[in-house]
């Protein structure tokens, strides 16, 4: 019987395991993880903070007995400390032997904790699994005031829901503007007024954090390069780095994003040794670049893929234009290229900008849907594209990812069809009108 082995019980180890197993019910699967869960969805938890979803229940996609009835040995709250590659075991840290002789690395991502004074004291938090997000979230009714450090998607997620438990909420960033990162100032205006008029956040751009005061251990106030902000709680949207330890000790190779190189059945330079999820890098199919992802969708097809190829399937990953949205009143979203990208990448491109609505006018739904597009002047092929405002963000953001993807122009663009029904639709499709003043600005 074929012996798999998978470390780490995220979205991607609980896609190789279920499915190397549903693909193959004869082989001998052992998924051990360091957490006491697995497929539970952290993404949802800024979401419980801020009481949109009632409670964390919902958050778990099945209990633990589910994996094991469908035949996967489960080892939770066990860590795996060493890799032997001639006895072709794993090894753990309360000296348990896990033979294989297929093994996937899923062992995701972890932050990198600054550098500064008293990171250690209570009250500062880094988000990550879902049962301390628990405790916190028993802690939030007594907390009155909170800092959030760095606007990336997780921090903003936290800005929009600390608001809804009646806690100050204040953002520390050193951009100017919301993920500045990636997304561009003019896109971002409708979610910050949004975040600052509506929910009263207090927005810090242009600053620094410098460190921590407490009392009693406790955190009182976060120090900035703007001043102190009294403080009984910080959320540390610190760097994500890919968790490779394990991997180098094997002799994986890992890329120049830190992760690890997987070719595109995700298998690793190792023989019989594959990874997957945020561990590894992916190719950027516009860029073709090598890019790390930390999130879920990403995590969970590639675990699958890993799971059929070491099953004895064959099937393979493709490049990645990556979609992205977040928001609930005001959703912003889009796909890669922005234009901060563009300009500090030096791609040459061309905008074209609409407001248009996402219901037809004289109905109550109607919202309004900020276009930005963004293509290569010479063959007028899409290269990203931005949005903001209300409901259908998110499709539009997976429907220009895909644009992109086909290699789509602007004048295809401006010609597409569209659906009109008064409550989910309006006549003009403000992504074909972006387009149109695009072709018109040439
Ligand atoms: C608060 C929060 C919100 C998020 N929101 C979104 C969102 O909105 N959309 C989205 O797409 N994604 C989101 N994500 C990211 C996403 O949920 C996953 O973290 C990401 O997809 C990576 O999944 P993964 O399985 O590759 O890695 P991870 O989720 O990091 O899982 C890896 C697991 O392996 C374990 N492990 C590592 N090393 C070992 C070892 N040596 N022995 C045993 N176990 C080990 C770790 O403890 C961990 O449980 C969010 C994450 C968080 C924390």
């Amino acid at each position: 019987m074929t012996r798999i082995v998978v470390i780490g019980g995220g979205s991607a180890g609980t896609g190789a395991a279920t499915n190397a197993i549903q693909f193959d019910r004869s082989l001998d699967v052992t998924l051990i993880t360091e957490f006491e869960d697995i497929a539970y969805s952290p993404c949802g938890i800024p979401y419980v903070f801020g009481r949109d979803i009632k409670n964390f229940d919902g958050l778990f996609l099945q209990p633990l007995e589910f994996y094991s009835e469908m035949g996967i040995n489960l080892k939770t709250e066990t860590v795996v400390e060493v890799i032997d590659m001639d006895k072709r075991a794993v090894y753990t840290t309360n000296g348990e032997e896990y033979p294989f002789d297929k093994l996937i690395l899923c062992t995701g991502w972890e932050y990198e904790i600054p550098n500064l004074a008293n990171v250690d004291l209570e009250g500062i938090i880094f988000i990550k699994n879902i049962r301390r997000a628990m405790e916190i979230d028993g802690r939030l009714d007594n907390v009155k005031q909170a800092v959030v450090w760095q606007a990336k998607p997780l921090g903003v997620e936290l800005i929009e829901a600390l608001p809804h438990r009646d806690i100050e909420t204040h953002l520390v960033d050193s951009g100017s503007w919301l993920m500045s990162e990636f997304a561009d100032a003019d896109m971002m205006e409708l979610l910050q007024n949004h975040l600052v008029n509506d929910l009263g956040v207090k927005m810090h751009f242009g600053t620094d954090l410098m460190g921590f005061s407490g009392e009693d251990g406790k955190l009182t106030s976060v120090q900035t390069s703007d001043g102190d902000i009294d403080a009984d709680m910080a959320f540390l949207v610190a760097p994500m780095k890919p968790s490779t330890k394990l991997a180098k000790s094997i002799g994986i190779k890992t890329g120049s994003t830190g992760a690890i190189i997987v070719d595109n059945h995700m298998k690793t330079n190792v023989d019989e040794v594959y990874a997957a999820g945020a561990c590894v890098e992916t190719m950027h199919g516009l860029l073709d670049i090598p890019v790390n992802l930390i999130q879920g969708t990403y995590a969970y097809t590639q675990g699958r893929l890993a799971g059929v190829n070491v099953a004895g399937g064959d099937e393979s990953y493709s490049p990645v234009y990556v979609p992205w949205a977040l928001g609930s009143k005001v959703q912003v979203g889009g796909a890669l290229i922005s234009e901060t990208l563009a300009k500090a990448t030096g791609m040459p491109y061309i905008i074209g900008k609409a407001i248009g609505i996402t219901a037809a006018r004289y109905h109550p739904s109607v919202e309004p849907m900020h276009v930005k597009l963004l293509a290569d002047p010479k063959s007028k092929k899409l290269i990203g594209g931005q949005l903001a405002g209300g409901e259908g963000v998110k499709e539009r953001a997976d429907f220009l990812a895909f644009a992109i993807r086909k290699e789509t122009t602007l004048i295809e663009l401006a010609t597409m069809e569209n659906v009109y029904s008064p409550p989910i639709g309006a006549l003009v499709e403000p992504i074909a009108a972006a387009a149109k003043n695009a072709l018109a600005n040439i």
